[in-house]
């Protein structure tokens, strides 16, 4: 059976990585339980160029895919702990020194930048940031950097968790009054809105 798809409500791709085990209607869904979910992972996340992630795909066996899935899946939930542990405050230095499995990962990446055609603002030439994709290990690299970009620039303070019941997602709130409370306002801020006006007519009964 195939699997909604994905989300990105996090306002933030480091924390939509977390998010991409999550329940949104009844059963839990994991969309990197395995190497094909990881690689419609990466291809909704528009964090690995199509034409690299088909490449891969051919060159490398299920196995071998269905191995970095559940390194991804390791990796996601050593970071849920992080951000959980630092959610809600700004993040200190202090944190560096548990960041050594994030670090290591970033050292694999053999990143490189070209001169492409093309520029946003009319120039004929720009300067790409791509890297060298050899293995199937690294579909990682981008996963971690953006997970170290959102711990290096995002505002700890603003992390916060879905106030929905069960939902397990996480968000950055960018709103001008910090008061976002869901991941989705039609599925979490309904759901509660129906469960007070459920309680409100019981307690009329
Ligand atoms: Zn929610």
């Amino acid at each position: 059976m195939g699997k909604p798809p994905a989300t990105f409500i996090a306002d933030s791709l480091g924390l939509d990585f977390l998010n991409s085990v999550a329940t949104p209607a009844d059963a839990p869904v994991d969309w990197l339980d395995s190497g094909n979910g990881l690689i419609d992972w990466l291809t909704q996340a528009k964090l690995v160029p199509s034409d690299e992630l088909n490449a891969l795909k051919a060159r490398a066996t299920p196995g071998e895919l269905d191995k970095v899935a559940d390194q991804a899946r390791a990796l996601r939930e050593w970071f849920r702990g992080f951000v959980r542990r630092h959610a809600g405050r700004p993040l200190t230095e202090a944190a560096l020194k548990e960041l050594g499995p994030l670090n290591s990962l970033l050292a694999h990446d053999e990143a490189f930048s070209r001169i492409e055609p093309g520029h946003d603002n009319g120039g004929a030439l720009s300067l790409h940031r791509t890297r060298r994709w050899r293995s199937p290990e690294s579909l990682l690299l981008p996963v971690g950097e953006a997970m170290a970009k959102f711990v290096c620039e995002e505002d700890f303070a603003d992390v916060k968790a879905c106030e929905g019941h069960n939902c397990t997602m996480l968000f950055a709130d960018h709103t001008r009054r910090r008061a976002r409370r869901w991941c989705i306002m039609a599925v979490c801020g309904n759901r509660a809105k129906q469960a007070a006006h459920r309680s409100r007519l019981k307690s009329r009964q």
